[in-house]
């Protein structure tokens, strides 16, 4: 499926997909300070289209913007108009989206940004599930990264900077590699941390833990999940955790808005539970897909409704 959609919104305006360009001396290019959100639209069940968690993944987009010292020069209520703007623009009633703030050109070439200019960018594009139809089915084989996640005082785990990318794509790029859909990384005490775009949860005789927000990203979707644990009366602990308890786990799932729920069936070689989706991925998959598409009236408040 081509992601290409007509329109791109930059800096406050409309343009054609092909003239979203940027220069080549674009600070963020060189250095990687930006920062960026991946947010998803779905058609809901009595009609319309939403956004899910618009305002939290806005927010989260100005928080990253400030911890990493970039002044955002749009408000957050602006950004938000503008995503609905491109979404409508693009008559994309389902899809990703994908907004960047990053550090132009201007007098400053070396590693301080000086005052060059910021640059806001909104793609949408039509995006299935992530690791595949199928991977949200039958599950996913994972494999231990022989790279650690970041180090807390090393980079801002709390922060979705482009350049913490780097890490998750030799993780993932690794992983494919060795014949495994997606990797896990340990963070650098050796604790189970996350997957290179997704948080991970294990479950074992019916209770259910993540590991806390340290060098974890703070998922929306795992906030999500959080809620719609303690609503359906599952225990959850935010706990670290061991490779090996994963290894003995009953059940083990990734959460991310773009891997929405999806199980996984093998860490390293070691086949978790039945090897396929166990009762309770299968129970928070299914309410999970219910939130998102306007089928729970409980949860309406977490979505942003727009019509093409
Ligand atoms: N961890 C990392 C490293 C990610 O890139 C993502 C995707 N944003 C997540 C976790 C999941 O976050 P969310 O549920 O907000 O998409």
């Amino acid at each position: 499926m081509s992601p290409k959609t007509e329109l791109i919104w930059f800096d406050g305006a409309l343009v054609p997909w092909d003239e979203a360009r940027v220069h080549v001396m674009t600070h963020t290019l060189h250095y990687g300070v930006g920062v960026f959100e991946g947010i998803r639209a779905y058609k809901q069940a009595g009609g319309g289209s939403a956004v899910f968690r618009l305002k939290e993944h806005v927010r989260r987009l100005f928080e990253s913007a400030k911890i990493v010292e970039i002044a955002m020069p749009f408000t957050q209520e602006r950004i938000v108009e503008a995503i609905l703007e491109t979404l409508k623009a693009n008559k994309l009633e389902e899809g990703y989206i994908r907004p960047i703030t990053f550090i132009g050109t201007g007098m400053s070439f070396g590693v301080s940004p000086g005052k060059n200019p910021i640059h806001n960018a909104i793609c949408v594009w039509p995006w299935g599930a992530y690791l595949g139809e199928e991977a949200l089915e039958l599950g996913i084989r994972i494999k231990t990264s022989s790279f650690a996640r970041h180090h807390v005082n090393v980079m801002m785990t709390k922060a979705k900077v482009c350049g913490n990318y780097v890490n998750s794509v030799l993780a993932k790029t690794e992983a494919l590699a060795d014949g495994y859909d997606e990797a896990m990384l340990l963070d650098t005490d050796g604790f189970v941390s996350e997957g290179s775009g997704e948080n991970i949860f294990m479950v074992k005789d019916g209770a259910i833990k993540t590991p806390p927000l340290t060098s974890v990203l703070s998922g929306i979707t795992r906030d999500a999940i959080i809620t719609l644990a303690r609503d359906l009366g599952i225990p959850l602990r935010e706990e670290r955790f061991t490779r090996d308890e994963l290894y003995t786990a009953d059940e083990a799932f990734f959460s991310g808005t773009a891997a929405e729920i999806t199980p996984i069936r093998e860490i390293d070689r070691r086949v978790i539970g039945q090897g396929r989706a166990g009762e309770v991925t299968k129970l928070l998959q299914k309410e999970f897909f219910r939130m998102v598409k306007g089928e729970n009236p409980a949860y309406a408040s977490w979505l942003h409704g727009y019509t093409v």
